[in-house]
């Protein structure tokens, strides 16, 4: 057994999307990013990475690399899911928070449940997504950005 520990931030730009957990998710501004900046999906993609001593998601997906401008962090996911499996690893369950104050993140938990599961080819009851706001403190207190944070267990 191999735990992983993920971590991710990014800010809140005018005229972007908001993607959260393979979803977009109406609001009146995005996450500024390289990629899409779904900051729950990179911070699972880094737990994952963690726990197999792979490095980090900068380290395979570098933001210098113009190939990745705009991409949608699903994509990155199923990257990182292929080198886990490549390293014989399979994982046994994925727990998560995402931290903003707004929109509300609730309604969408399910459907990012879902979209994380069938990515990483593992069933809804091993992925967990969470969301709490900050009380207002903070910069996602603020709605300057979202944090997210993942553990997993690989095996
Ligand atoms: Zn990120």
């Amino acid at each position: 057994m191999r735990i992983g520990f993920g971590y991710d931030v990014h800010r809140f730009a005018e005229n972007r999307e908001l993607w959260l957990g393979g979803i977009k998710i109406p609001h009146h501004k995005g996450l500024d990013g390289h990629s899409d900046a779904d900051v729950l999906i990179h911070a699972v993609c880094d737990a994952l990475l963690g726990a197999a001593a792979l490095g980090d998601i900068g380290h395979h997906f570098p933001d210098t690399d113009p190939d990745l401008i705009g991409i949608d962090s699903k994509i990155l996911l199923t990257k990182t899911r292929d080198l886990l499996t490549a390293s014989g690893y399979k994982i046994e369950n994925i727990d998560s928070t995402i931290a903003a104050q707004a929109p509300k993140i609730a309604s969408y938990i399910p459907d990012m449940r879902s979209i994380l599961s069938e990515l990483l080819g593992i069933g809804m009851d091993q992925v967990s997504v969470k969301a709490t706001t900050t009380e207002k403190l903070g910069f996602e207190g603020r709605e300057e950005g979202i944090s997210a944070y993942a553990v997993v267990l690989l095996a």
